[in-house]
Parts: structure tokens; sequence; C-alpha cells
């Protein structure tokens, strides 16, 4: 069954949340008619294997918020947080499903995160519990879910940005206006969240 209306899953850590994301949701939005978008942000825990440090799941839901805030069509979403432990897809899914039941469930990816799903926990469930939309990034254009999975491709404008860089810029004192929205990247100066 196609159900008439449709929200958009797009999970990710969110540290912090950034222009490419947002692009990149509406984008989706306006190609497939979503009515809704929700940030689901990742429950990390805190030692997230060996890398590196992950700002608390507060202030990346709050980064989030601020983010979306404003927009009717967008916004936060605390549930793997409050489900607790890993964040697996496939289990946000089900707990979506009951609460949105007249939907149906787009998850949003990039095409790096894309091209990996086939390892993620669950990954084989994820077939049968939503549709994907892929949009391209730069350094990963073209790569897709594997064999099996449905999905479409949005066109988008290619976005040279991420979470890690914007980290580092931080980091390194340099201009991150723009890159985020501005009351995130107030929020990152003023807590001096990515500051050694
Ligand atoms: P990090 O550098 O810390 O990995 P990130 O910028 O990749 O951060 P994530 O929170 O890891 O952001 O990504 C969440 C989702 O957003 C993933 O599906 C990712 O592919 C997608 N995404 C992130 N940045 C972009 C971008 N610039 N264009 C398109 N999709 C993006
Ligand atoms: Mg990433």
């Amino acid at each position: 069954m196609v159900r008439e209306r449709r929200i958009g899953v797009f999970g990710g850590t969110f540290d912090p949340p950034h222009v490419g994301h947002l692009v990149a949701a509406v984008n989706v939005a306006h190609q497939l008619g979503l009515d809704h978008v929700l940030f689901v942000v990742a429950n990390v825990p805190w030692q997230k294997v060996g890398m590196r440090e992950i700002s608390r799941e507060a202030d990346r839901l709050a980064m989030v918020e601020l983010a979306v805030d404003g927009r009717e069509d967008l916004s936060a979403s605390a549930i793997e947080n409050q489900r607790g432990g890993d964040s697996i897809t496939a289990d946000t899914l089900e707990d979506l499903i009951p609460l949105y039941p007249d939907h149906d469930l787009v998850v949003i990816l990039g095409s790096d995160a894309a091209a990996g799903v086939g390892t993620w926990k669950r990954g084989e469930d994820l077939k049968s519990l939503a549709r994907m939309a892929v949009v391209d990034r730069p350094g990963t254009t073209g790569k897709r879910p594997p064999e099996g999975f449905s999905y479409e491709v949005v066109p988008c404008p290619l976005m040279d940005i991420s979470s890690s860089d914007i980290r580092e810029r931080s980091r390194a004192n340099l201009p991150i206006d723009y890159m985020v929205p501005d009351a995130v990247r107030e929020y990152i100066e003023t807590r001096r969240l990515y500051r050694p």
C-alpha cells in the first residue's frame, strides 16, 4: 500500500548539524513530497570505538533544535536517546511506525552513508521497513546502497561540508559562519564545544 503522507527520517550524529544536512533535507522533502523531516539524533555511547570524543547527546539535540527552529516541516527527534543503547535504524523505524500510522517513512542518506547500509546492525531488516532517498556528497558521488535496498536518488546541490570539517575549523579558531545556522554557531562558540 502506498500511503499519501510521507515522513523523512534523517539520522545522524549531528556533531554539529550544518547546512549540508539542511539542504539535503529540504531537497528530499521537495522532490518526494514529504510532509515532514525528522532529524533523528544518534545516541552515541561515550566510548565510541576509539576515534574521537562525541559531544553529549543533549548538546547535539539542542543544536539540531536550533538549526530547525521556526520550520514547521523540520524537527529534531530524541527517540534514539529515549530508547537508549546503540542507535539502530531498524529499531528506530519500528518505534516510529506506530507513531505515524498514516505515513510512509523514507530514510534519508548521504551517499557515503548509503554505501554502508549493508553493514549496519539489522541492515537486512531495513529492506522491508522503509524506502530510502540518497543525496550525493562530494567524495562519494555515485555511491549507492547495495543490491536489494529500494532507494531513489534525489538531485541536490553538492555541499562540500562536514561536521568533522566544522569541528576542525572551530578547534583552529577559523570561521564557521554560514556553514552552520547562526544560532548553532553561537551555541558552539558560547560553550566552546570543539575547543581543546
Ligand atoms: P562527520 O564528519 O562527523 O561524520 P557528517 O557531516 O558526515 O559528520 P553525520 O551526522 O555523520 O554528518 O551525517 C548524517 C547524515 O547526513 C548522513 O546520512 C550523511 O551522509 C549526511 N550528510 C552529512 N553531510 C552531508 C552533505 N554535505 N551532503 C549530503 N549529505 C550529508
Ligand atoms: Mg558522517
